[in-house]
């Protein structure tokens, strides 16, 4: 991709985030719920430092990356470009084990723990950290048996959000889910907004429920999502991995 003006960027970028905030807010109103209580978490991964610079100027406080490597090196970039990081670093691809705790070294929020062998790995690489690091719980929302994306199986989320809540280095904020594709996501949203409320019955702070991107942001609202991770809507197609 050749990297257009900055000038010419920052206008594109304006244009995507107020078209994102503007469905966030009608989507608000046909629920019946204040903009206020969704977060806006703009997906920057294959994109350049220089847009997540420009996306934190135009007043992006969270950001999503989905590769350690990649957001490992972006992070301390944006830093240099800024003079300063004052955004919040969403993790939300899929974990491998080895490098779990390195990515607790760097994200400050990590979306996609499916599996309890991954939890002391991230607990011993969030004890270096000043603060807990805070987790969601991705949770599957394919049908049964269905050939899906990662996530953990519904009925094994008690067992892995309490691992969560018993160590010292995390902190429990809630659930996150992707919709499957060619499926009603509304129906997706309304069983992870039944997983979401069975887990604060057991861990009251986990209020969050993370869920929503591009194409479906509306239908996560109306089913209660707190955070919406929204990508190409913002920033236009992902460029092709290099
Ligand atoms: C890429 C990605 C998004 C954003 O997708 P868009 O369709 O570009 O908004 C959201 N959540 C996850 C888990 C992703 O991997």
């Amino acid at each position: 991709m050749t990297t257009p003006p900055t000038d010419v960027r920052r206008a594109q970028l304006t244009e995507g985030l107020g078209a994102v905030r503007a469905r966030i807010a009608e989507a608000c109103r046909s629920a019946g719920r204040d903009p206020a209580e969704v977060g806006l978490t703009v997906v920057t991964k294959y994109f350049p430092a220089s847009d997540v610079a420009l996306l934190a100027e135009l007043g992006v406080r969270d950001v999503g990356e989905n590769k350690h490597q990649e957001a490992a090196d972006k992070r301390p970039a944006v830093a240099q470009l800024r003079g300063a990081d004052d955004l919040r670093w969403h993790f939300i691809g899929g974990l491998q084990s080895n490098k779990t705790a390195a990515v607790a070294r760097w994200a400050d929020v990590v979306e996609s723990v499916d599996r309890t062998k991954l939890v002391s790995r991230l607990a011993t690489g969030a004890a270096e950290r000043d603060a807990p690091l805070d987790v969601l719980v991705q949770v599957s929302l394919d049908a049964p048996g269905a050939q899906g994306r990662a996530g953990a199986d519904p009925d094994d989320v008690p067992a892995l959000t309490a691992a969560i809540a018993g160590a010292e280095s995390l902190r429990l904020r809630g659930v996150m889910g992707v919709a499957p594709l060619g499926e009603d996501p509304a129906g997706a949203f309304t069983r992870l907004a039944e997983v979401a409320e069975a887990v604060r019955r057991d861990h009251p702070g986990a209020t969050w429920v993370s869920a929503g991107m591009s194409g479906d942001l509306e239908q996560a609202v109306a089913a209660g999502a707190t955070h919406v991770r929204v990508g190409s809507a913002v920033l236009g197609p992902r460029p092709v991995i290099k």
